[in-house]
C-alpha cells in the first residue's frame, strides 16, 4: 500500500497576534480592540498557547480541584429569565424547598464524606423569610463547623435586601444583610447572576434580574467587608462577542480599583490603561514576566476581598425559553475561556466548571488557560449535561486523573485557594 505524503505545510499563524503576542510577552495589558481580535483570528492555536503561558506564569504546573457540595435550597423563583431551565412557580409541577433540617443533614453528610465547601444558591423564593436564610447558615456552622459557606448571588442578595426590609437603603441595604450573613456563617460568594453585562442583553434573556451596576455593587459591598466573591459570565444565547469582551472589561476595572492599595503595598505593577467606557486609569496586572505565587492576593496579604476566579459557563439551551438557540460549541467555549485568561490580567484563577464543559473538555482547558476544574459536586440542580438526572458526581481519584494527564499536577484547594492538607486523615 502506498501512502501519500504531504508537502510540508506551514504553521499557520495569523499577522494579527504578533502585537498582542508582544503584549502578553511583556506583561501588558490587553485592550478592548485586542480582546476582539483574538475573537475574530481563525488562529485558535496562538490564542490557547498566549493563555497557557500566563496561566504557566501564575500557577506553573499546579492545577486546583476541591470536595465540594452544592445545594439549591428551593428551585421557586419569583422571576421568569428565557434562559433559565432551573425555576419553577410555587405549586407548580417539580417546585421544591428545603427545611432547614434538610439543609442542615445535607451539611453533615458533607463534612462526613470529607468536604470543605457547600456551594449554595437558588431561586428568589417570593415567601422565605430573611430568617431562613440566617437560620440556614446557623444550622450549618453549627452542625457541620469545618465547612466554609459559599452561598447566594448577588440578584439573590439583592432579594434579600428587600425582602429584610433594606431595599431601600441601597448599597448600605446590600452590605448590612451581608453583614448579617457573615455574623451567621457566611464565608464566600459563589460569582453567578451576573450572565453579560450590557442592557440590551439584559432586557432580552433575564428581564428582572439585576442589572451590571447592581451586581458590582453587591461583590464591591462583599469585598469591603472582607468577603471573596467569583465572577461568571453566562454566554452563547443572545449576546454579541463584543458584549462578552465588555463584560470581562467591565470586571477587571471592579477588580483594578478593589486591589489598587494591596499592589501599591506589595509592589505589584500598577500603569494606566484603557477602561470600558474609552477613559484609562490605573491598572494592577498580574501576569506579566514576573508573575507567580508572591503576585497573588491572598486572605492575609488583602485587608479587602477580592474577586478570586472567573467562571465562563457556556449557555445550555435545552427546555429553557431559549430552546431554539444552538448555544455554543466546543471551540467557542475553548476560546472564551483563554480569552478569559488573557483579558482577565488581575484575576488570579480560571475555571473550567467541568460540571457544565465536561470533564473532557475541562481537561483541555487546563492546557489552555484554566487552573481549576471545581470539585466532587454530588448534586447540581441548575444545569443538567447528560441526561435528566440532577446526581452529578465525580471523585477525587478521576479529578486527580484527569489533571495529571492533562500534564499538571493536582493540588486539593479550600475555596480560598489555600492548600488542602490530607495527610493526618
Ligand atoms: S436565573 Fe435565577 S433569577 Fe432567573 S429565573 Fe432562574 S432562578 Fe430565577
Amino acid at each position: 500500500m502506498t501512502v501519500a505524503t504531504l508537502p510540508n505545510s506551514p504553521v499557520r499563524t495569523d499577522p494579527a497576534l504578533a502585537g498582542i503576542t508582544d503584549r502578553v510577552e511583556r506583561g501588558q495589558r490587553l485592550s478592548a480592540a485586542d480582546g476582539r481580535t483574538l475573537y475574530a483570528t481563525a488562529d485558535i492555536h496562538t490564542v490557547c498557547r498566549l493563555a497557557d503561558r500566563v496561566r504557566r506564569r501564575l500557577h506553573a504546573d499546579v492545577a486546583y480541584y476541591n470536595v465540594n457540595r452544592h445545594i439549591n435550597y428551593s428551585n421557586v423563583c419569583a422571576l421568569s429569565c428565557t434562559f433559565c431551565a432551573f425555576h419553577r412557580k410555587k405549586g407548580a409541577d417539580g417546585a421544591y424547598e428545603m427545611s432547614i433540617d434538610e439543609v442542615r443533614a445535607e451539611a453533615v453528610a458533607a463534612e462526613a464524606a470529607g468536604a470543605t465547601e457547600l456551594h449554595i444558591v437558588g431561586g428568589l423564593h417570593p415567601w422565605l423569610p430573611f430568617d431562613y436564610y440566617l437560620d440556614m447558615m446557623r444550622a450549618i456552622r453549627t452542625a457541620a463547623p469545618s465547612l466554609h459557606i459559599k452561598a447566594f448571588t448577588a440578584v439573590e442578595l439583592v432579594h434579600l435586601a428587600r425582602i429584610a426590609k433594606r431595599g431601600r437603603d441601597g448599597y448600605e441595604g446590600i452590605k448590612s444583610v451581608l453583614r448579617d450573613l457573615r455574623d451567621a456563617g457566611l464565608g464566600s460568594l459563589p460569582g453567578g447572576g451576573a450572565e453579560v453585562f450590557d442592557d440590551r442583553v439584559h432586557d432580552t434573556a433575564f428581564k428582572g434580574k439585576i442589572r451590571a451596576g447592581q451586581w458590582l455593587d453587591v461583590h464591591r459591598a462583599a469585598h469591603e467587608l472582607g468577603i471573596n466573591s467569583n465572577a461568571t459570565m453566562l454566554y452563547g444565547h443572545v449576546e454579541e462577542r463584543a458584549d462578552r469582551i465588555q463584560h470581562l472589561m467591565m470586571l477587571r476595572e471592579q477588580q483594578d480599583r478593589t486591589l489598587a492599595a494591596w499592589a501599591h503595598d506589595t509592589g505589584v505593577p500598577v500603569c494606566d490603561a484603557e477602561r470600558h467606557d474609552g477613559t484609562t486609569g490605573p491598572a494592577v496586572v498580574l501576569t506579566g514576566p514576573g508573575a507567580g505565587p508572591a503576585w497573588l492576593p491572598t486572605p492575609q496579604t488583602c485587608n479587602t476581598g477580592y474577586f478570586q476566579t472567573i467562571i465562563p459557563l457556556p449557555f445550555f439551551p435545552n427546555d429553557s425559553a431559549l430552546e431554539h438557540l444552538p448555544g455554543p460549541t466546543g471551540l467557542e467555549n475553548l476560546r472564551t475561556l483563554a480569552i478569559a485568561r488573557l483579558m482577565l490580567d488581575n484575576f488570579p484563577h480560571v475555571k473550567a466548571f467541568w460540571i457544565m464543559q465536561s470533564l473532557e473538555m475541562a481537561q483541555f482547558m487546563l492546557q489552555n488557560g484554566a487552573d481549576d476544574i471545581d470539585g466532587t459536586v454530588v448534586w447540581y440542580d441548575i444545569t443538567k449535561l447528560d441526561g435528566p438526572t440532577t446526581h452529578q458526581e465525580t471523585t477525587v481519584f478521576d479529578l486527580q486523573r484527569v489533571i495529571r494527564e492533562a500534564g499538571f499536577v493536582p493540588v486539593e484547594r479550600d475555596t480560598l485557594y489555600r492548600p488542602v492538607d490530607r495527610s493526618g486523615t
